[in-house]
C-alpha cells in the first residue's frame, strides 16, 4: 500500500502498534484489531488494569449486589444436589473480574449447602495480570488455580459460570457490500491518517460465516460472530457431555441471529469511538446466544434457553433474598438492596437486555430457573 502520512500526535501505544502492523501486512480484521485492544500481552485493556467498579470503566451485575451471586451461588448448589452430589466436581469461572461472583458464589454454598462446599475445586479463567491479583486479594482464603484458557481444566464432572466473559472475546463482521458479503477491516486513512473500517478484497466463504436467512440482507447490512465464542462454547459442551456438569451463561445479547453494528466501546462509563483510546477503552459486542447454543449441541450437550435475567432471578428468590437481607440492615442498606436488585431484575435496568442460558448433558433434569425456558415472541 501507498506509504500513510505520519502519526497523528496522542495515540495510544496499542494505537502505534495497530498500524504499523497494517503498514507491514494490509488492512486487519475486526478481531484482530479487538484482540489486540483487549489481550496485548503488555499493553491490552484486561492485561494493565482493574475496569471494574464507579472510578472504572463499567459495572458488572455481581458489583451492583451480593444478592446476585448468592442467586447463582444456589444454582450451583441445586445443580450439584441434582446431578447426584459427586465427592469431587471443579467450579470454573470464565472471565471472574474482581472475583466478587465468586467469592459471594462460595460465601453462599458454604451457609447452604457444606458438602458441596467441601467437594470443589475452584478454577478460575482469566488472563489479566492485574485481575488476577485482584482475585486473590478477594479469595485470599479459599484455594484457586488459576488458568488462561477453559483447556487447562482437570478432567471430572464441572460446573462453569461465566457472567459478562463472551461478550469481551473478538468477534468478526461481516458487511453486504455490492459485491456480497465481505469481512469487514480496519485501515489507516491515506487522506487524515485515522484508524478507519474498510472491507476486505476477498469475498468471504458465505456458506460458512452467513446464517441462511440472513444471505439476502440489504446492502451495508452487517453481520457478527464471535468464532472464539462459539469454539469456547463447543470445548464447555463438549466436557460436560463427557464428564457431567453443566454451565451458566450470563451475558447481554440476543437470542436469535440478527443483523446490526453491535461493537462498542465504553469509557469512564461512557460510550466511545471503538477505534479511539485503543487500549484503554473496554471493547464488547453483543453475544448471539444462537450460534453459542447451536455450538454447544452440536458438541453433544442440551442447551436450555436463552431465558430473561429478570425472570431467572426472581424464579431463584431474589426478591425474597432482598427482603431478608433488607430486613437485618440499616434503612440506608436496605434501599441500596433493593435499588441493586431491582436493577438487576427491571426491564429498564439489567433484567431483559442481560440473558441467561444453560448447557447441560443430555441425561441431566431440567435445570433450575429454566422451567419455562420459551422466551416466545417477547424480543
Ligand atoms: N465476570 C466479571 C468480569 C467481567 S469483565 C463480572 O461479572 O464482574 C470480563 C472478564 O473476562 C475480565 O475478568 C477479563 O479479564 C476476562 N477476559 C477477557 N477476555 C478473556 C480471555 N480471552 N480469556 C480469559 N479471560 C478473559
Amino acid at each position: 500500500m501507498v506509504d500513510p502520512p505520519s502519526l497523528p500526535t496522542n495515540v495510544t501505544p496499542l494505537d502505534a502498534k495497530i498500524r504499523e502492523r497494517i503498514k507491514a501486512d494490509g488492512p486487519i480484521a475486526v478481531s484482530e484489531f479487538m484482540e489486540i485492544a483487549l489481550s496485548d500481552p503488555d499493553r491490552g485493556y484486561y492485561q494493565t488494569r482493574d475496569p471494574l467498579g464507579q472510578d472504572g470503566d463499567f459495572v458488572t451485575s455481581p458489583e451492583i449486589s451480593q444478592v446476585f451471586g448468592e442467586i447463582i451461588g444456589l444454582w450451583c448448589a441445586i445443580t450439584w444436589q441434582n446431578a447426584g452430589a459427586p465427592e469431587d466436581i471443579h467450579l470454573v469461572e470464565l472471565g471472574p473480574g474482581r472475583g466478587t461472583l465468586m467469592a459471594d458464589i462460595l460465601r453462599t454454598v458454604q451457609n447452604v449447602m457444606p458438602a458441596f462446599a467441601e467437594a470443589l475445586n475452584v478454577h478460575l479463567v482469566e488472563t489479566g495480570t492485574v485481575l488476577r491479583q485482584q482475585q486473590q486479594e478477594t479469595l485470599n482464603a479459599n484455594q484457586v488455580t488459576w488458568h488462561d484458557r477453559f483447556e487447562t481444566i482437570p478432567s471430572g464432572p464441572i460446573l462453569i459460570v461465566a457472567n459478562e466473559f463472551f461478550d469481551a472475546l473478538p468477534i468478526k463482521q461481516y458487511k453486504m457490500t455490492d459485491r456480497g458479503w465481505q469481512e469487514r477491516q480496519i485501515t489507516i486513512d491515506q487522506k487524515q491518517g485515522n484508524l478507519i473500517f474498510t472491507t476486505g478484497d476477498s469475498l468471504i466463504n458465505k456458506n460458512m460465516a452467513i446464517p441462511n436467512e440472513l444471505r439476502t440482507a440489504p446492502l451495508n447490512s452487517l453481520f457478527e460472530r464471535s468464532i472464539i465464542g462459539e469454539k469456547i462454547a463447543s470445548s464447555i459442551a463438549e466436557r460436560i457431555a463427557t464428564e457431567g456438569g453443566a454451565a451458566l451463561i450470563i451475558d447481554y445479547g440476543h437470542v436469535r441471529p440478527g443483523l446490526g453494528d453491535t461493537l462498542q466501546a465504553v469509557k469512564s462509563h461512557k460510550y466511545h469511538d471503538p477505534l479511539a483510546a485503543i487500549g484503554e477503552a473496554d471493547l464488547t459486542a453483543h453475544v448471539d446466544f444462537a450460534a453459542l447454543g447451536e455450538a454447544a449441541k452440536t458438541a453433544g450437550a442440551m442447551v436450555y434457553g436463552p431465558i430473561f435475567q429478570g425472570e431467572f432471578l426472581v424464579c431463584l428468590g431474589i426478591e425474597q433474598r432482598t427482603a431478608a437481607l433488607a430486613a437485618a440492615a440499616t434503612d440506608d442498606q436496605a434501599d441500596i438492596l433493593k435499588s441493586g436488585s431491582r436493577r438487576l431484575i427491571a426491564a429498564d435496568g439489567m433484567g431483559t437486555l442481560f440473558k441467561v442460558m444453560a448447557i447441560t448433558s443430555v441425561t441431566d433434569s431440567l435445570p433450575a430457573g429454566f422451567e419455562n425456558d420459551d422466551i416466545g415472541d417477547a424480543l
